[in-house]
This record gives structure tokens, C-alpha cells and sequence, in this order.
């Protein structure tokens, strides 16, 4: 804590330390929320220049500033690349926004999200309403429960399944195994697309590697994107594009994106297929475990 314009308040601020190298500080004008669940330690508090921003376990997950942009890639992308999603299975993403880029799609009739955490969407409701605004559609269905529990008992299928988890530590640990992303392959229908959290290419090469070491025999076709991000350590982030040979960039049709009042603040055709352009350094840590799409 600091005073640097001797204005008398105090200077708070929050800092994300990744991996002991690197940490990303916001500023803090008031909490407006701290909570202990089963799961993790859940924190919302209004930031100087990010607005509200929430934090599981000290770590960051969504900033009212930038959200958007996380949110409408993890989204978009999967849902224009396919001809015309009907259903949508999103694990984690208690904040709720995943779910309400996915519920502007007027062709999704059915949406199932899973948390683990009540508390996460309780928090959200109240302090992030922006970004919690679609959890109470009628097409969506809120479920309180493991996200592995949930797909080990799952019948239904899905057009696309869209993981929005935490890294893979505590509660989010198994939506990063081998038999989850098993159990996922069998819930998609014919042409569906699994999109997973993959973490930073700075960073977490060895978190991706393990991860697309994982998802790599149940899906024929594994590709990668990236986004750029406020908010995680880096600036960098990506996305899995897992399916079974439905490709974003050759079965994407840029018209599908051209929707009517449906703007966007960071996707658009061009964002979509750039985002699939991929640095060497990415790509040279995932030989043989991404495939290269026809740019
Ligand atoms: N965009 C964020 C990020 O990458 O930092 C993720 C945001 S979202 C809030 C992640 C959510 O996944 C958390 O609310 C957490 O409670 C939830 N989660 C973690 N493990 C889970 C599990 N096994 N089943 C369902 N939800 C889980």
C-alpha cells in the first residue's frame, strides 16, 4: 500500500502472480465482495481503470473492460463457423458471459451451462450485471454442479461445448484430463466443436501440451487460436478448436457473421480467420498435436 499523490486515501491494489515470474497489478477503489465457498476464494472488487473485476483464488478471471473480447471468441468462432447451432454445452463460466454471447445466436434453442460454484454466479448476478444478463434466458439451463460429474452422466448431445474454466488447478483439475475430453468427444453431435481454455503460448506450453496431448485421440482435427487479453498474464491467450474435421476457417462462412443488430466489439470475419494464423513459437512447442488449417 502506497500514497503516491499524497491524496490522503490510501492506494489498494490487486496483484495476480503467475508462476512466481511475472505479476499483473489493477487498482483498487472498494471490494464489493469477498467470499470463501467449498471451492475456492471468491473476490469482486471495482477496480481504477477495469471496472468491477472478479477473482477466484486471487486470480483473475474477467474484467468488465475487456471481458468481451475472451467471451466473444470463445463464442463466436465455434458458433459461425457451424452451419446452424442449436445446442450449446458451456462448463464453468459462472460469470455468465460465454452464455450470453452464445444466446445471441437466434438459431441456439438450447443452452446448458454448468458451474461448480454458486457462489461465482450469486457474486456475479449482483455486482457484474453486464456481463451475468443472459443467465436468466429461458433458453438457458443453470446447473449447479462438477462439470465432469455432469458429462459423466450425460445423455443429451451437443452442437458445441464450450469449457470456460479456471487453469487447471482445485475443482477445474479434471476438465483437463484424458477421460473428460473422452467423455466430451462422445456428447457432440456430427459435426460439433469442442472449444477448451488453453491458456497462455508465453507461458503454458507444458499446460497445452498436455493438454491437446490429451484431447488428441478423440477428435480428428485439433486447432488453436488466439486473442489478445487485458486481463492474464502475458496479453496473449488462446483457445482449442477440437472436432471431427469440421475446420474454422474452410467451413466458415463469413455471411453467417453478418447478423443484423449483432455487433461486435472484438470478432468479426477477419479477427476470426486471423486469429488462426499462428506464431512459430507458438506452434513449435505443439508439433503433431495441433493441425495446421488452409489459410
Ligand atoms: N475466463 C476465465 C479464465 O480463464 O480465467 C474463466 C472464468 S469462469 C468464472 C471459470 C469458472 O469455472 C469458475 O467460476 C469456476 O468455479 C468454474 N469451474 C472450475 N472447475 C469446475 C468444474 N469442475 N465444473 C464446473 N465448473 C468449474
Amino acid at each position: 500500500m502506497t500514497d503516491e499523490n499524497n491524496s490522503g486515501k490510501l492506494d489498494l491494489w490487486v496483484t495476480e502472480t503467475h508462476k512466481n515470474m511475472v505479476s499483473l497489478g489493477f487498482r483498487v477503489e472498494r471490494t464489493l465482495f469477498s467470499g470463501t465457498s467449498a471451492y475456492q476464494q471468491v473476490d469482486v472488487v471495482e477496480t481504477a481503470g477495469h471496472g468491477t473485476l472478479l477473482l477466484n483464488d486471487g486470480i483473475v478471471m474477467v474484467s468488465e473492460r475487456d471481458e468481451f473480447v475472451y467471451h466473444e471468441m470463445i463464442a463466436h468462432v465455434p458458433l459461425f463457423t457451424i452451419a446452424e447451432p442449436r445446442s450449446v454445452l458451456i462448463i464453468g463460466g459462472g460469470d455468465g458471459g460465454t452464455a450470453r454471447e452464445v444466446l445471441r445466436h437466434k438459431s441456439v434453442k438450447r443452452a446448458v451451462m454448468v458451474e461448480i460454484d454458486q457462489m461465482v454466479v450469486d457474486a456475479c448476478k449482483k455486482h457484474m450485471p453486464s456481463v451475468s444478463c443472459a443467465l436468466d434466458d429461458p433458453r438457458l439451463e443453470l446447473i449447479i454442479d462438477d462439470g465432469v460429474k455432469y458429462a459423466q452422466n450425460c445423455t443429451e448431445t451437443f452442437d458445441a461445448v464450450l469449457i470456460d474454466s479456471t487453469d487447471p488447478i482445485g475443482p477445474a483439475q479434471p476438465l483437463f484430463d484424458r477421460s473428460f475430453y473422452k467423455k466430451i468427444a462422445g456428447l457432440l453431435s456430427e459435426n460439433g466443436v469442442m472449444i477448451s481454455q488453453s491458456e497462455s503460448p508465453f507461458y503454458d506450453t507444458e499446460i497445452q501440451n498436455s493438454m491437446f496431448s490429451n484431447q488428441r485421440p478423440f477428435f480428428e482435427k485439433i486447432h488453436m487460436y488466439t486473442f489478445s487479453t487485458l486481463t492474464y498474464p502475458g496479453g496473449l491467450w488462446s483457445f482449442g478448436f477440437a472436432s471431427n474435421g469440421l475446420c474454422p476457417i474452410r467451413d466458415f462462412d463469413p455471411k453467417r457473421a453478418a447478423v443484423p443488430g449483432m455487433d461486435m466489439q472484438y470478432y468479426n470475419p477477419a479477427v476470426h480467420r486471423a486469429a488462426f494464423a499462428l506464431p512459430g513459437f507458438v506452434t513449435r512447442g505443439l508439433t503433431g498435436l495441433i493441425d495446421p488449417v488452409p489459410l
